[in-house]
């Protein structure tokens, strides 16, 4: 993030015409506008936030004004951990006044925004509240999200029956007592899941220095998988 090696601004989910936007991070703004073709930032949606961390949430204030046209249409859905809105909230008192509605994301419930039904998942482990999701829509592959979080068996139950899996992959080798993922965890998940597709996203410096897009092949293998790694302004289709 602090180095925008890779862009923070998080990711785009467009279904069905249904639009939010998922943990936009430091420089969402920029990169929404500059990008090609356009997205419909008129027709935002909802906002999904996993958890508070800056890399995830710096322009939530910013995609809140986004979706309520400044402030003057009250309009849109901003999902979030509580934690996001109690002590030292990342989430601005006078930005949620512009906002539809709040929802507090809870383990197991099913959120709806418009067609499309987002189902909060369990718990990460990550040292605030953090959460990732399951989106179910009619006519779509069910798509999963596991953000930030050190590993734990438990994640394979939850997010078993996923058809694209969308996952925060740190560290190129495990780093004790960090609470993040590391590449071989990641694998294990994919392998044991067995996604139709797995999305490898939120690279720290490690997965950049071993050119981890250089290694799709190596890691089909290994999962019996079709596993991509992500890149800025990557579209993928459902
Ligand atoms: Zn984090
Ligand atoms: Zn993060």
């Amino acid at each position: 993030m602090i180095k925008q090696l890779r862009a923070s601004a998080g990711i785009w989910f467009s279904l069905h015409g249904t639009n939010f936007i998922v943990d936009p991070g430091p420089g969402t703004i920029v990169r929404v506008n500059k990008t090609r073709p356009k997205l419909p930032l008129d027709n935002l949606d909802a906002i999904y936030l996993s958890h508070r961390h800056l890399d995830h949430s710096g322009d939530v204030n910013v995609m809140i004004e986004v979706m309520t046209d400044g402030g003057f249409k009250k309009r849109g859905t901003l999902l979030c951990p509580e934690d996001a809105l109690k002590d030292d909230p990342v989430v601005f008192q006078y930005t949620r006044k512009f906002l539809d509605k709040i929802e507090i994301l809870i383990p197991g419930v099913r959120y709806k925004i418009n067609n499309v039904e987002i189902e909060t998942g369990i718990g990460q482990n990550h040292g605030c509240e953090t959460y990732g999701f399951k989106i179910y829509s009619e006519k779509i592959p069910v798509i999963s999200y596991i953000p930030d979080t050190e590993y734990f068996p438990h994640l394979v139950d939850y997010y078993k029956n996923t058809d694209i899996l969308i996952i925060s992959v740190v560290f190129y080798e495990k780093r004790e007592g960090i609470l993040h993922m590391c590449l071989s965890e990641a694998l294990n998940i994919i392998s044991a899941i067995k996604p139709g597709k797995a999305v490898l996203t939120h690279f720290g410096m490690s997965m950049l220095k071993n050119k981890i897009w250089e290694k799709e092949e190596e890691m089909k293998e290994k999962t019996g998988v079709d596993v991509i790694a992500a890149y800025d302004g990557m579209t993928v289709d459902v």
